[in-house]
């Protein structure tokens, strides 16, 4: 039987907090200046922000996320448009897995449009787009969301959670206390996750 392997889409494929940071300056201007490279320990992105940059900062960012083509703006996150391909070429039931900026009024659409203009319109039907990543089945879900089994209503996954980090990038958080079973550090890992895994 085919592996199903899902992939989820914001800073796994495409590189959202990157891009919320850069437009996020940009309405700030110099008033709230961005620490490039500092640690973050915690995913909730809005809740670190407030903390080291206070509440103007965090405006910002809503306001950056929340703008009408953020979500089909972002640039791809180096080496995974060639990782699905791959997945997809060496015979696993590749999906994508992505959660919408809920409130938004086309992040959705927006999402369906980056997949197909960056990917084309084969993984544009291999997208799913939820907000109840658990009830979708797989085998192994590539997320960067440390608690992406938690929000499942009760139910249980069936797919085992490989926490996607980059420790090397800007604006990533470390998450160094998180318990993770499995940590993929970049597309590069993806074969030693497929070995580890036993799917090759
Ligand atoms: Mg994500």
């Amino acid at each position: 039987m085919r592996m199903t392997v899902l992939v989820d889409l914001d800073d796994v494929v495409a590189d959202w907090r990157g891009q919320v940071i850069r437009d996020a300056q940009k309405i700030l201007g110099d008033s709230n200046v961005f620490i490039h490279g500092r640690d973050y320990e915690v995913w909730d992105m809005i809740s670190e922000y407030r903390k080291g940059f206070g509440e103007e900062a965090v405006q910002a960012i809503l306001q950056a996320i929340n703008a009408p083509g953020f979500h089909e703006s972002l640039p791809p996150i180096e080496g995974a448009m060639d990782a699905l391909q791959q997945l997809d070429h060496d015979g696993f039931d590749a999906y994508i897995l992505t959660w919408p900026w809920l409130g938004h009024r086309s992040c959705a659409g927006e999402k369906l449009n980056w997949v197909r203009d960056k990917l084309g319109s084969y993984w544009e039907k291999r997208t799913i787009i939820s907000a109840n990543k658990v009830l979708v089945r797989g085998d192994l879900l590539i997320d960067d969301r440390p608690d992406a089994a938690k929000h499942g209503n009760g139910h249980d996954p069936s797919w085992q959670h490989i926490l996607f980090t980059n420790e090397d990038w800007p604006f990533r958080p470390h998450l160094s206390d998180h318990p993770a079973t499995h940590r993929m550090h970049g597309w590069a890992e993806l074969p030693r996750i497929l070995q580890e895994h036993k799917f090759l």
